[in-house]
């Protein structure tokens, strides 16, 4: 048997080690970091509930993909009305825009400025669209971009949306515009915006069961997994790949890496420096998450909440309580998830728990989300380290150089969020485990760098009755 080492027990890693466990040519060593599978899209028990890293909505318009979630997952899933707004000075907005809730929120003054402004850039478009400010001002005019972009985006990644790639937006917001927004709300247009999901598919037992039956079902196909296992040095000589760990040397002909790729690079003794230098300008961006138990509160009835508010400091909220009866405690209390997106250096990252409560406090009483603190009951902290690659100015060149080098080893295959540094929702990562596994197999030869680029990303298709597409 082949030998397969699948390096981290995320959604790519383990779909990859999972496929290709089914197949008797192989066997498969998974070598996970964490004592846990499903790595940010895991579910965890506490303050009384099942809770998820964040909102973990699945949905992907890729047969592929559904079929095997399906397979997992079983009947074991609920759809899920989504409701996702936008927080605005006090005001809920719907996301997607739709021109007539903005209107009535936004009044009559607000919006003939933001009016005003999208026909002015219509005459004089924005010169810079390649930028994310340029490229949603274009569609939205300055107002709406101010109002409705920019601060999320901004705190999202930490730096000036000018400086940012308009890569991102086009990845999220796809075609979206004011003037498809308003041809959906007169209903002119027959085709809704692939960005208008109306439902979800979420797992009964939290979006990491997913992760924990794959890995069942991984173990009863005789694979192996190492958790809590720390990889001191990675070599390739030509025919094997050795992966030295706990002083444990184990060698394979194929290598599968979702590991953040800078780290994956420092560790594989084959890199140059040069390589590794270049490297050095893919910077990844941080979530620090805040829990907080509520008593006696009416929240929101969203999934999740954007936050464009400036006097908040978080970025999202999610409450847990609006998901499935099935991860719902039954003490009363209202769950909510704030996060906050940081570098390493900053100070959210680095401070005491007592510092996070007052953080967390104030944007409790500023956002209105309850009336004194002595509703809050509890706290508890997530920290999730690398999470979101940037897309600034000088990545791409970067990402590049690292792909030409890294296409230059057998059978060694880079993949998932941080793996390959691509903007992954969980479908994507599950997408890249899978066609690595086709492609190990000898049975398809499939670029898995264009995954997430060229993959077109159907919000709009029709829900089929799994509650998923195209099935
Ligand atoms: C706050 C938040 C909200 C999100 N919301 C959604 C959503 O609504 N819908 C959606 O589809 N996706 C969402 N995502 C994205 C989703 O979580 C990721 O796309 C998915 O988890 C990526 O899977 P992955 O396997 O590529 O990476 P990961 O999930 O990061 O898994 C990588 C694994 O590698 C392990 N690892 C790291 N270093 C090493 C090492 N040196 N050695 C061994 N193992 C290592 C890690 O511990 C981890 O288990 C969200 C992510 C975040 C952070």
């Amino acid at each position: 048997m082949k030998k397969v080492i699948i390096i981290g027990a995320g959604p790519a890693g383990l779909t990859a080690a999972y496929e290709i466990s089914k197949s008797k040519e192989f066997s498969c060593v998974l070598i996970e970091k964490s004592k846990y599978v499903g790595g940010m899209a895991r579910s965890v028990e506490l303050l009384g509930q099942t809770v998820d890293i964040g909102p973990h909505r699945f949905f992907s318009n890729d047969t592929r993909v559904n079929k095997l979630w399906l397979e997992v997952v079983g009947k074991n899933y609920q759809m899920v009305d989504r409701l996702t707004r936008i927080f605005y000075k006090g005001k809920y907005f719907d996301y997607p825009l739709k021109p007539i809730n903005a209107f009535l929120n936004l009044g009559i003054k607000e919006t003939i400025f933001c009016l005003l402004s999208f026909f002015l850039v219509k005459l004089f478009p924005h010169k810079r669209p390649d930028t994310f400010e340029g490229w949603v001002t274009n569609r939205f005019g300055a107002r709406l971009y101010s109002i409705f972009f920019k601060s999320y985006t901004e705190k999202l990644w930490g730096i000036p949306c000018e400086n940012l790639t308009s890569e991102f937006a086009k990845q999220r917001i796809k075609n979206f515009s004011l003037g498809e927004a308003i041809i959906a709300a007169f209903n002119l247009g027959k085709k809704k915006h692939k960005t208008l999901v109306d439902q979800f598919a979420y797992p009964l037992f939290g979006n990491g069961f997913v992760y924990e039956k794959m890995k069942e079902l991984y173990l009863e196909n005789g694979g192996i997994i190492y958790f809590d296992k720390s990889i001191k040095e990675i070599y390739f000589d030509g025919l094997h790949y050795s992966i030295n760990f706990d002083d444990v040397i184990l060698k394979s002909e194929f290598l599968i890496s979702s590991m953040p790729i800078t780290s994956f690079l420092q560790i594989f003794k084959n890199s140059p420096e040069s390589i590794i230098n270049q490297s050095a300008n893919l910077k990844f961006r941080n979530t620090l998450l805040i829990y907080v138990s509520l008593e006696n509160v009416i929240t929101f009835k969203d999934q999740w909440l954007y936050i464009q508010d400036e006097n908040i400091l978080s970025g999202r909220v999610t409450n847990f309580n609006n998901w499935v009866k099935t991860i719902k405690n039954n003490n009363g209390r209202t769950v909510l998830a704030f996060e906050y997106w940081c570098y390493d250096k900053d100070y959210i990252w680095n401070c005491e728990e007592t510092e996070l409560k007052k953080i967390v406090q104030n944007d409790l009483i500023n956002g209105n989300f309850i009336k004194s603190l002595n509703n809050i009951v509890d706290y508890a902290f997530i920290k999730v380290p690398m999470c979101y690659p940037v897309y600034d100015k000088d990545y791409k060149d970067s990402l590049d150089n690292v792909i030409i080098y890294t296409k230059e080893f057998k059978n060694l295959h880079l993949i998932g969020r941080y793996g390959a540094f691509k903007y992954n929702n969980q479908d994507h990562s599950i997408l890249m485990g899978l066609l690595t596994a086709k492609n190990i197999a000898g049975k398809e030869e499939n670029d898995l760098w264009s995954i997430n680029t060229d993959y077109e990303y159907h919000e709009s298709s029709t829900i089929t009755a799994t509650g998923l597409v195209n099935n």
